[in-house]
C-alpha cells in the first residue's frame, strides 16, 4: 500500500473474533433470515420458527430488550432455554461525553477492543445520529482526523445497529415510539467509508429499516461517501437511502491533492455516478459536502466553478459547505467567516441550495471529521502481543523443519 500524503500507511486489520459471547450468539445484527437459522440450528421445531423469530426481532429491536427474562410473550422454559444459546448484547460504552450544545458523543469499544464513536445531534424538530462503519478509514483525507488512524477494520452489521441502540438506550428511547422519537435521521456520516464496507451497511441498514423494528424510514437516512463510484449506484438500488457525496474541491488537482482516492475515481467519475444516481430528482437532491479550507478551495472562482459542475452534470443538488473542524496537528485552518458567506452567497444565487453547517459538538470534539477513537495505541501493543507470540509459537515448528532437512 502506498504511503499517503499524511505520511503513513493505514494497517488493515481483520475483524478477530465473531459475534460470540462464551460459545453464545450475540443476536444483535442478525438478519431476520439470519435469525430463523439460528434459531433452526438451535433445535427450535420447524413449525416455531416463524413465531419465535418474530417474537425475538420484536423484543430485541421494537423493544429494545437487552435480557430474556422481559420477554413475557414466550414461556419461561423456552426463555431458559435461549439463555442457553443466545446472548443479546451491546458493546461497552467506554466514555458518553455531553456538549453544551446537547451534542451527545459516545466511545464504544467491541469485543475485540477496538473502539469508534457515535455522535448525536438534537436540532430543532429532529435528532440526528451519526454511525461510524469502520474503526479508522483507509482513504487519509488530508483534512481529516479519523484518517489519521493507523488501524482500520470493517465494523460488523452488528457493530453498526449497536451504535443506534446504544443512542436509543441512553436517550430513553424504548418501546419504540412513533410520535416524538429524538433520534429521527441517521448518517452514516462517522468514521470510516460506508461503501467499503458495502455488505455491513447495508445489512445493518436494512434492519434498522424493518418495518417490525426499529422503522426509520429510508427517507431518513443519507449515506456519505468520498466517492467510491462503483458501489455509488449499488447504494441508491440496494440500499435506497439518500446519497451525500464528500467533493470539497472542484478542480482535480487540489481534490487529489487533499482527497488522494480522487486519484482512482475523479471529479468526471464521481459526478458522472452522482447524475446516474438512482432516484436522483429534485424531491431527493444529493447533497454535496464542502469543507470550507482557508485559501485552499474557498475562492469565488471555486464558487463559480462548483456552480458550473453542478449545471454540467444537471445535478439535483444541494450544498453543504461545512466550516473546517480543527484538530491536534491539522495543516488547515477554518475559512474566513466572511468567505463561508460570500461562497455560500455566490451558489445561493445560482439557485442551488448552501447552508452553512453550524459545527455542532466541537468542544468534545465530536464535528465531522474530528472523531479519531485510540484503537492505534492498543492495536500498536496488540501487534507487538501476537508478534511475540507469533514468534514464540513458529520456534518448534522451525526446529521440526530443520530435523525433517527441510531447511
Ligand atoms: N467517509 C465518508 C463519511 C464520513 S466523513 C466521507 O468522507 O464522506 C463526514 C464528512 O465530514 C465528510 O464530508 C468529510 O469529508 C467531512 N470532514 C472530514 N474532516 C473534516 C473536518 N476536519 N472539518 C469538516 N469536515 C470534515
Ligand atoms: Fe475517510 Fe471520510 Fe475521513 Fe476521508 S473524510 S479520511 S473518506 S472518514
Amino acid at each position: 500500500m502506498q504511503v499517503t500524503p499524511n505520511g503513513h500507511e493505514p494497517i488493515v486489520q481483520p475483524r478477530i473474533g465473531a459475534d460470540f459471547t462464551d460459545g453464545k450468539i450475540n443476536l444483535l445484527g442478525l438478519s431476520r433470515d439470519e435469525l430463523k437459522d439460528a434459531l433452526r440450528d438451535f433445535g427450535v421445531p420447524e413449525k416455531q420458527l416463524r413465531m419465535r423469530t418474530t417474537q425475538l426481532w420484536h423484543w430485541v429491536y421494537h423493544r429494545g430488550a437487552t435480557d430474556f427474562d422481559v420477554m413475557t410473550t414466550i414461556s419461561k422454559d423456552m426463555r431458559a432455554l435461549l439463555k442457553t444459546g443466545f446472548v443479546i448484547e451491546r458493546p461497552e460504552i467506554v466514555e458518553a461525553q455531553y456538549s453544551n450544545d446537547g451534542t451527545r458523543k459516545y466511545l464504544i469499544r467491541f469485543a475485540d477492543g477496538n473502539e469508534a464513536e457515535a455522535v448525536y445531534i438534537p436540532e430543532e424538530g429532529r435528532g440526528t445520529l451519526c454511525v461510524s462503519s469502520q474503526v479508522g478509514c483507509t482513504l487519509n483525507c488530508k483534512f481529516c482526523h479519523t484518517g489519521t488512524m493507523r488501524l482500520v477494520r470493517n465494523l460488523t452489521a452488528g457493530e453498526i445497529v449497536a451504535q443506534m441502540m446504544i443512542a436509543r438506550d441512553d436517550l430513553g428511547e424504548w418501546e419504540n415510539p412513533t410520535e416524538g422519537r429524538m433520534v429521527t435521521n441517521i448518517v452514516m456520516m462517522g468514521m470510516g467509508e460506508p461503501l467499503y464496507n458495502f455488505d455491513n451497511v447495508k445489512k445493518s441498514l436494512e434492519i434498522i429499516m424493518d418495518e417490525e423494528g426499529i422503522q426509520l424510514s429510508r427517507r431518513r437516512i443519507t449515506l456519505s461517501t468520498s466517492g467510491v463510484v462503483p458501489h455509488m449506484e449499488r447504494c441508491g438500488e440496494e440500499i435506497g437511502v439518500n446519497l451525500a457525496v464528500s467533493l470539497h474541491a472542484v478542480r482535480d488537482d487540489v481534490r487529489t491533492d487533499i482527497m488522494p482516492i480522487n486519484k482512482k475515481y475523479n471529479l468526471d467519475a464521481v459526478l458522472s455516478a452522482c447524475a446516474n444516481y438512482p432516484g436522483a430528482h429534485n424531491a431527493r437532491r444529493i447533497t454535496f459536502e464542502y469543507a470550507m479550507l482557508k485559501g485552499v478551495n474557498d475562492s469565488d472562482e471555486d464558487a463559480r466553478e462548483l456552480v458550473r459542475l453542478m449545471r454540467k452534470y444537471k445535478l439535483p443538488a444541494k450544498v453543504n459547505l461545512i466550516p473546517f473542524n480543527p484538530w491536534p496537528g491539522t495543516e488547515y485552518e477554518c475559512s474566513d467567516w466572511k468567505q463561508i458567506e460570500r461562497f455560500s452567497n455566490i451558489v445561493f444565487e445560482s439557485g442551488i441550495s448552501a447552508p452553512i453547517r453550524t459545527p455542532r459538538g466541537r468542544d468534545i470534539m465530536a464535528a465531522c471529521g474530528q472523531l479519531k477513537s485510540a484503537s492505534e495505541k492498543k492495536s500498536k501493543a496488540e501487534m507487538l502481543r501476537e508478534q511475540a507470540a507469533a514468534n514464540e509459537a513458529a520456534k518448534p515448528q522451525s526446529a521440526a523443519h530443520s530435523s525433517t532437512g527441510l531447511t
